[in-house]
């Protein structure tokens, strides 16, 4: 395996991940979005191989017996996702740096895996109040699921500290500016 450089991104649901992760891929083209796979229904504006690969719980559970995957979860109850370790090498051959958007305790994994070669980023809203604006304001989710994905948030949050680096996303402009600072100083050590 080649062993290029790897960007973990984490961040509680409403934090901006997506909107961050978005703007990165614009402004760094040395990033290449890692596209894991996972096990649930592809939502209306997804593709199979853009957002996700799309598998059975048959084909995931197949790939782990190759050991196809660097890391894998079952993220919610029933629904797997993981990091393939061909997608990793597609982006390196590529001449990039994976960008990785996963869960908390895929992103510790993953790191484990990638000590020396790859940093973790925690994004976090500047409150959980503001969060909590932010999941209303999208206008994604029922009130249940916001108090769901809130309470996720606070569990989260306790693993904050066991991130490389720490970044509050209160204004969208400085935190874009902050996380590509970030990287670009990561990617350029040696
Ligand atoms: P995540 O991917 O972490 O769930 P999103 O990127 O979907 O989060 O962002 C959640 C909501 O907050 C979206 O409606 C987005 O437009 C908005 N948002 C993201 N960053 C900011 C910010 N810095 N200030 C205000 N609103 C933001
Ligand atoms: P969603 O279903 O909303 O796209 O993603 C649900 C959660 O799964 C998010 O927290 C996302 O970061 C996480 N996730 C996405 N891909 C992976 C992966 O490959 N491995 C792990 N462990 N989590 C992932």
């Amino acid at each position: 395996m080649n062993l290029g450089k790897i960007i973990i991104i984490t961040a509680p649901s409403g934090s901006g991940k997506t909107t961050l992760v978005k703007r990165l891929l614009q402004s760094c083209p040395q990033l290449g979005f890692s596209i894991s796979a996972c096990t649930r229904s592809p939502r209306p504006n997804e593709k199979d191989g853009i957002d996700y690969y799309f598998f059975t719980e048959l084909q995931f559970k197949q790939k782990i017996e190759e050991n196809a995957f660097v890391e894998w979860e079952m993220v919610y109850t029933g629904k797997f996702y993981g990091t393939l370790r061909s997608e990793m090498q597609r982006i390196w051959d590529n001449h990039q740096h994976p960008l990785v958007d996963i869960d908390v305790k895929g992103a510790l994994a993953l790191h484990k895996v990638f000590p020396s070669n790859s940093l973790t980023i925690f994004i976090k809203a500047p409150s959980l109040d503001v969060l909590r604006e932010r999941l209303q304001k999208r206008n994604t989710e029922t009130p249940q699921s916001i108090e769901e994905r809130l309470q996720k948030a606070t569990y989260e949050l306790s693993f904050a500290d066991q991130f490389d680096k720490i970044v509050i996303n209160d204004n969208l402009e400085l935190a874009v500016e902050n996380l590509h600072s970030i990287i670009l100083s990561f990617l350029s050590e040696t």
